[in-house]
């Protein structure tokens, strides 16, 4: 599976990593840098991928512990977690922005929009049965320009 990105990155978090985690209360460690470093210029990784990263800016780092950064992380609020249904947990620097994803059936490929109306919720059901609603999260489910392009194109010339 491969994780394509298409939204705008922005550009000035990178090098605030350590400052980030001291704002979250957290201790500033390498693998928490390499870690949210590794989410900023990979959005929408899964954990295994974000290790692969960290792994390669640190030299060795386990598994367990990017799983521990990014669990630890994501309650700060430095990093948000999306499950898309039949995917593994992806993972984002992009936060509290109440953006949207467009998730590629075929290929899994997630792809960040901004949200239409600004202030969550975004969508108010009806009825709201009492809720106070804070936050709605939305998939939007279809195919990627390259997977569209495959699906368009006759079985019998597909290599
Ligand atoms: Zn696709
Ligand atoms: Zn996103």
């Amino acid at each position: 599976m491969k994780f394509v990105y298409f939204g705008a990155v922005k550009a000035n978090d990178v090098l605030e990593a350590p400052a980030l985690l001291r704002a979250a209360g957290l201790r500033v460690t390498s693998p928490r840098v390499a870690v949210l470093v590794a989410l900023h210029e990979h959005p929408h990784s899964t954990a295994d991928t974000v290790a692969r990263y960290a792994r390669d800016a640190l030299g060795s780092v386990s598994t367990q512990a990017v799983y521990d950064v990014l669990a630890a992380c994501t309650q700060a609020g430095l990093v948000r977690r999306i499950e898309p249904a039949g995917s593994p947990a992806r993972f984002e620097t992009r936060t509290a922005d109440n953006h949207h994803h467009l998730v590629c059936r075929s290929c899994g490929a997630v792809a960040d929009v901004d949200c239409a109306l600004g202030e969550p919720p975004c969508l108010t059901p009806s009825p709201e049965h009492g809720f106070v609603l804070d936050e709605a999260e939305v998939v939007f489910w279809g195919y990627c320009p390259s997977c569209q392009t495959i699906r368009a194109t006759p079985k019998e010339t597909r290599s």
